[in-house]
């Protein structure tokens, strides 16, 4: 293929593409069992970058029979969480080394800029191996004094077994590192189903797994389409467990398919995260940072701050700043240096976008900045924002996952926290002022996973991720996600 493919390109990276990409099974890179391949696209030209073999059924059971037998009976199974922490270890140390090639590969297929992938996506998976490397050898029971006597109780904390992930399109690298970190620290064997949007780094990232020394069959990775491989992974009868990072929509859907046979699930969904600044916050941080909460990823992060409650003081102020915040972000394509935001990842996506923009002007919203899609080729959407927005409006109840904000004033301290409480979603929220005890407060009272104060989109890996309400189920990273890849058993031996 690697039609679309500019002469500035990375050189591994146009021999990757080059072919047609196979899925990981067994430790063996192998052609879809119907033999189909699907196109991944270039989203700021629109032409094919790559095809890819497309994963169904059969394969999805062909990998989860090998995550089984290596899970059952492998080495992995074998070996002391020590070596199993090396091993993810030396992952990260082989992402870090590739940094340039995975940075221009998450570029291509998903269209963020280039510039962005080398110091956000990668770094941050690289990390996230690393953190769970270290987890590798805590993974500890207890000593339970139980009140009968003559008993000697303890509990064990046991890999939960053959996992299913199921990744989204708006990180693919660092949304693989989220799932497979730990699930392997914990010992679990993986089948891995990227996105069809944006397959082909988590395929790169199965090569370096496979130098990493891990064994034959504990990651499986099949490409394909939700609809048909990632069904066929949810509703598996001998999948352990399933992790989702999507849609609410899609998530609701993988709820009941793991009915079957009562699989474990967790889920990373959707959300309309509230930014509220009050009147006493520092402008000078809380208007970028908020520009920044929405345009990051081109607002295709399920924690965007896409819904801006500004203390009416100081909301023309506000407004006005981010808005030329707005305007200022030079879009092209991620290869550019100079790009700031590239297009969205799909014809599909910029279509949706453009659809909420419809309904917003329709409803009686205006924009202040952008409002329209922008360029020729390619799916690229202006950076908006959107004012004379109305609580019940479509753009500000549901998820947009686009580069547009929703600005509303309030007037009453005490009204913010019900407002920004009235969503179905609770990812995330964020609150701008120099009072810190209202800060904390509103931190106490805000119904979301993460609450960031004076700051927006900060990530790491000790810190947990998840969703109230129909953002999610679990926690992601830190500890936390531990008990996602793990069960108790309960060990009692009478002695006297
Ligand atoms: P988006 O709407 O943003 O593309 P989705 O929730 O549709 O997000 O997709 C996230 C992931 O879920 C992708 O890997 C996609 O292939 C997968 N997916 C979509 N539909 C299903 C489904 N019915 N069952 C399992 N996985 C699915």
């Amino acid at each position: 293929m690697g039609i679309a493919v500019s002469p500035q390109i990375h050189p591994h990276v146009a021999e990757f593409i080059d072919q047609p990409r196979k899925m990981l099974i067994n430790g063996r890179w192998v052609n879809a069992a119907s033999g189909k391949t699907f196109p991944t696209y270039n989203p700021a030209t629109g032409e094919v970058l790559a095809q890819v073999a497309e994963g169904d059924r059969e394969d999805i059971n062909q990998a989860v029979k090998a995550a089984r037998k290596a899970f059952d009976n492998g080495p992995w199974r074998r070996m002391t969480a020590s070596e199993r922490g090396r091993r993810i270890w030396k992952l990260g140390d082989l992402l870090e080394q590739h940094t340039e090639e995975f940075a221009y590969l998450e570029s291509l297929d998903n269209g963020k800029p280039l510039n962005i992938a080398k110091v956000a996506d990668v770094p941050l998976a690289v990390d996230l191996f690393r953190y769970m490397a270290g987890w590798a050898t805590k993974i500890e029971g207890n000593t339970i004094p139980i009140s009968a006597p003559g008993f000697l109780a303890y509990t064990l904390r046991e890999p939960v077994g053959v996992v299913g992930q199921i990744i989204p399109w708006n990180f693919p690298l660092l949304m693989a590192a989220w799932k497979l970190g730990p699930a392997l620290a914990t010992g679990c064997t993986v089948v891995l189903k990227p996105a069809e949007q944006t397959p082909l780094s988590a395929l790169r990232l199965g090569e370096l797994i496979l130098e990493a020394g891990f064994p034959e069959g504990v990651v499986n990775i099949v490409p394909g389409y939700g609809e048909t491989a990632g069904a066929a992974l949810a509703d598996h009868p001998d999948v352990d467990k399933v992790a989702f990072t999507g849609s609410t929509e899609v998530g609701k859907l993988i709820v009941h398919a793991a009915a079957g046979n009562l699989k474990k699930v967790s889920l990373e969904l959707g959300g309309k995260s509230p930014n509220v600044i009050f009147k006493d916050a520092d402008l000078e941080t809380a208007i970028p940072g908020s520009a920044s909460a929405i345009f990051f990823n081109h607002g295709q992060c399920c924690c965007a701050g896409s819904r801006l409650y500004v203390e009416k003081s100081v909301y023309d102020q506000v407004v006005e700043g981010v808005a030329e915040h707005a305007r200022k972000i030079k879009v092209g394509s991620g290869l550019d240096p100079d790009t700031q935001m590239g297009p969205l990842v799909s014809e599909e996506q910029m279509n949706r976008v453009c659809g909420y923009l419809e309904s917003g002007f329709s409803e009686g919203a205006k924009a202040v900045a952008g409002g329209h899609k922008s360029g020729g080729r390619g799916y690229f959407v202006e950076p908006t924002v959107l004012v004379d927005t109305k609580e019940n409006m479509k753009v500000v109840r549901e998820e947009i996952f686009g580069p547009v904000v929703t600005a509303m004033p309030f007037t009453d301290p005490e009204e913010i926290v019900p407002r920004a409480n009235d969503s179905e979603y609770g990812l995330a929220a964020a609150v701008w002022t120099r009072d810190i005890g209202k800060a904390h407060r509103m931190a106490e009272q805000l119904r979301a996973g993460t609450v960031w104060i004076n700051c927006y989109n900060i990530f790491d890996a000790a810190l947990p991720f998840g969703g109230y309400k129909q953002s999610g189920w679990g926690r992601e990273m830190g500890h936390d996600v531990l008990n996602l890849y793990t069960q108790t058993k309960s060990v009692c031996a009478r002695i006297a």
